[in-house]
């Protein structure tokens, strides 16, 4: 069994979806599971159409819906078996009637919580995997769709929520794993999940990879498919550096770096479940089929480069907090990091100077709070619109003097913190946003001059 992830672009269209329907039926022996993303842009049109309600914006909030549905169908029609014609006009229209009556909720209540925000942004998996299934049938494939609600369970952090690992794998086990064993085509939606109790949850932004994870560590997949617009995990985005190469191999842990400092390509939390039952992750490009892709695996493959690639990660906020008396005194960083913990806020980059510690964070949801409790045993200063550069490669670790390359390759580029990061196969710098592509594509001219052709194409 295997399981194929299709994420936004991968099914934004009728053609679009008609290669994926190929792609699959080309793999049938191989037992797949199908995991979609919402159809192109769709999730950010239903966030944007609930803020609309939310905000008092009911018209408008339902003439951008009425495009969305006339989208869904338009790109969904030519697809369908004439058989199957009414249960797509009935299970759009359903789907829609919903979303509208839920629109209008909002705009009664004139707020939007975060349950609300699932609520809202489950449509668009829940239509792309329903018209995805209809698509198989019609190309010929015995498919037969499962609603990820009733299969992912979560906690109750919506927006960001997080599966309960036994609970989801039992399910998996019993349901999907059977249904593609007997040689049928499941085909679940990502991103979504719910509570114990049933309400709709969603993992987080992108988070159709994490769902691909969870579904392959469930039913013991031999492979995790991440198919999307590009041709595998690249040495840097190439979309800010058109000359990125690609990475052929890539360990577990310098892939799930790159994803946490910003490689959108991957969810963060994907590689998590497929370190657990230690399966392969490939990334796969949906234009290019038959091209080889990256395969992310437990072991680093041996590479005469120490970086593998660059990500970065911006909206950074940098904490100062400065104290002549309190630095040196017994159990003052724990404190300062108590504070953080307390807020559930991530640090990412930390540095020290006699009187000092400088902290990153990337969200400022509970920002004022954090400071005024930090004000209580220190000064505290901010300092926002920086961006974290992160260079990834398990042989970082036994290279000296990358450091000493950074410097001059950033050349008029302000360094404002550099670490090595804790897990030493990352190497992190810290400069302003308006200054981060500079610096992208300085380093990824200096670290990638010559390349290893065992990991690079
Ligand atoms: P999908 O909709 O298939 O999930 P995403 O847009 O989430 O696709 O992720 C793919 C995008 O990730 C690419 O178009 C690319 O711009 C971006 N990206 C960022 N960093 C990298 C990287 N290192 N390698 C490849 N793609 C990257
Ligand atoms: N549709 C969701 C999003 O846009 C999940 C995903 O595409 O992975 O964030
Ligand atoms: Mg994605």
């Amino acid at each position: 069994m295997i399981v194929m992830k299709f994420g936004g672009t991968s099914v934004e269209s009728a053609a679009a979806i008609s290669r994926v329907a190929g792609i699959v039926r080309a793999r049938l022996e191989r037992q797949p599971v199908v995991v979609v993303s919402a159809m192109g842009k769709t999730t950010n049109k239903l966030l944007a159409m609930a803020a609309e309600a939310a905000g008092g914006q009911r018209e408008r909030a339902l003439e951008q819906m009425n495009a969305l549905r006339e989208y869904h169908l338009e790109e969904a029609r030519p697809l369908v078996a004439k058989a199957d014609g009414p249960e797509l006009e009935s299970l759009v229209a359903g789907h829609f009637h919903e979303l509208e009556e839920l629109l209008g909720g909002l705009s009664l209540m004139g707020e939007l919580t975060p349950r609300h925000i699932d609520a809202v942004a489950s449509y668009g998996e829940r239509l792309s995997s329903r018209i995805v299934t209809l698509a198989f049938r019609a190309a010929g494939m015995d498919a037969v769709h499962l609603d990820s609600r009733r299969l992912i369970v979560t906690d109750r952090r919506h927006t960001q929520a997080a599966p309960i690992y036994a609970e989801t794998y039992a399910r998996l086990g019993a349901e999907v794993e059977p249904l593609a064993r007997a040689g049928q085509v499941v085909v679940m939606g990502g991103f979504l999940g719910s509570t114990e109790d049933g309400v709709t949850t969603t993992l987080g932004r992108g988070g159709s990879d994490f769902t691909a994870a969870i579904v392959g560590a469930g039913i013991g997949a031999d492979e995790i498919q991440i198919w999307t617009d590009v041709d595998g995990m690249m040495t840097a985005d190439p979309n800010s550096v058109p000359e990125a190469h690609r990475l052929k191999v890539l360990s577990f842990s310098e892939a799930a770096e790159l994803a946490y400092f910003g490689a959108k390509v991957l969810h963060p939390a994907t590689v998590w479940p497929a370190v657990e039952k230690n399966i392969p992750v490939l990334i796969l490009n949906s234009r290019k089929p038959l091209a080889p892709g990256t395969r992310i695996i437990r072991e680093a493959v041996a590479c005469a480069n120490p970086v593998k690639s660059i990500a970065c990660k911006k909206n950074i906020t940098v904490v100062d907090i400065r104290s002549t008396r309190m630095l040196m005194a017994h159990g003052f960083l724990a404190r300062i990091f108590a504070v953080f913990d307390r807020y559930e806020t991530a640090v990412d980059m930390v540095s020290t100077s006699e009187v000092s510690v400088s902290a990153t964070i990337d969200s400022t949801r509970r920002l004022a709070e954090i400071r005024a409790e930090l004000e209580q045993i220190a000064e505290v200063s901010v300092l926002d619109h920086c961006a974290i550069v992160c260079l990834v490669g398990d042989n970082i670790r036994y290279t000296p003097g990358i450091g000493a390359r950074v410097f001059p390759a950033l050349g008029t580029v302000n360094a404002l913190m550099i670490s090595q990061g804790g897990s030493q196969w990352n190497l992190s710098v810290l400069v302003k946003e308006a200054d981060v592509l500079q610096a992208v594509r300085a380093l990824h001219a200096e670290f990638f001059r010559d390349l290893d052709p065992a990991v690079f194409e």
